[in-house]
């Protein structure tokens, strides 16, 4: 089967590997869609660290096509959406209620749960990203990391809700707790940014302001319930003429830049919130001062996959996307075979897309 294997940094191609079958426990799943995500080209470029070679992918749907021993919510043809973290419900944070830390995937990162792959280059074993690997035709998951879905919901915008749609809607609906009526500006309107605009939008904002580099992504937070747009270096003062010079009620970063964060910070009011769900570089600053933190009580807070409860949350944006509420469809900008991988790549570095997903046949 085919797949997108990274073996040196900025080195990728779509290779020829081969699946051992599912060990107990686990799922092989017919990949029928994979989006294109920043998280797997930081894969590709080392921003985010992971030994390689290694397969990646990790907002996936699909079709189980095999079960392993000890499975007993899915069978052979159930549609199911990956979670890019395995819910296993039972270690500290899954008992707490936030699914989205679960430790499970701590002992075993680029390995399935017990620390060994599947995937195979003639005898080579390669690692996988997030116990997934799901940039391929075919993936062995952890049971744990599959959420059924309703077999009428077409898999190509099921797959967004794996991670993108989930991150930005997540981080509006769990983290920040968004309340209607209230102001709310998001800082970068890529795949995760334009999820925050419809997350806010449904929660009920009177006023979402996109802000972007790109007049081809404030077009599109536009059409996703943005009510204004501005281009980057203008945002502070047009939030601060928009609400009589107290900022926005909630402020989002959605890129991963220290400076942005910075600037999204700077535009919250005092006492509001202001959510980072961009994943910014290891050596990056975000700087707090220690006079104006406690004397302006804003809220700053770290979102991590939305805060989400895959199991509670992906049936719940799925309702929303069938209610007319969440526009899935309308996310996928362009599709590609997987032997356009690169060409996928290049245009999420472009931005190009609000999303790029992959198809199968
Ligand atoms: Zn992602
Ligand atoms: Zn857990």
């Amino acid at each position: 089967m085919k797949a997108v294997v990274v073996d040196a940094l900025n080195e990728f191609s779509v290779q020829e590997v081969s699946l051992d079958p599912p060990k107990a426990g686990e799922v092989m799943v017919d990949i029928k869609a994979t989006g294109v995500c920043r998280s797997d080209l930081s894969i590709i470029n080392g921003k985010i660290p992971l030994e390689l070679p290694a397969v990646i992918g990790h907002e996936g749907a699909g079709i189980i096509k095999e079960v392993g021993t000890g499975v007993e919510h899915l069978q052979v043809g159930d549609h199911v959406v990956l979670s890019f973290i395995p819910n296993c419900g039972h270690c500290f944070y899954c008992e707490r209620g936030q699914a989205n830390l679960c430790s499970s995937k701590d002992q075993a990162y680029g390995f399935m749960l017990d620390g060994t792959t599947r995937v195979k280059r003639g005898n080579e074993d390669l690692r996988v990203m997030t116990q997934l690997g799901c940039m391929a035709e075919r993936c062995i998951a952890p049971a744990i990391s599959c959420i059924k879905i309703d077999e009428e919901i077409p898999l190509a915008s099921a797959a967004l809700v794996g991670c993108g749609v989930m991150t930005g809607v997540g981080a509006v609906m769990n983290t920040a707790q968004v309340e209607a009526g209230s102001t709310v500006a998001v800082f970068g309107c890529g795949g995760i940014g334009l999820s925050i605009v419809q997350g806010a939008r449904i929660a009920g904002a009177r006023q979402v302001i996109a802000i972007d580099t790109l007049d081809t992504k404030l077009e599109m937070a536009q059409k996703f319930g943005a009510t204004h747009t501005v281009k980057g270096e203008q945002a502070q003062q047009f939030i601060l003429e928009l609400t009589e010079q107290r900022g926005a009620d909630y402020c989002f970063e959605a890129v991963g830049i220290g400076a942005l964060m910075q600037a999204a910070e700077a535009a919250t009011r005092p006492g509001g919130t202001c959510t980072v769900v961009g994943v910014g570089g290891l050596e990056d600053q975000f700087v707090l001062n220690p006079f104006t933190l406690p004397i302006f009580g804003k809220s700053i807070l770290g979102s991590m996959y939305g805060g989400c409860n895959p199991k509670r949350d992906f049936p719940r944006l799925l309702d929303f996307y069938r209610e007319g509420k969440l526009d899935l469809d309308g996310m996928i900008t362009n599709t590609y075979s997987i032997d356009q991988a690169p060409q996928a790549f290049a245009d999420l570095e472009a931005g190009v897309n609000a999303r790029g997903v992959i198809l199968y046949d």
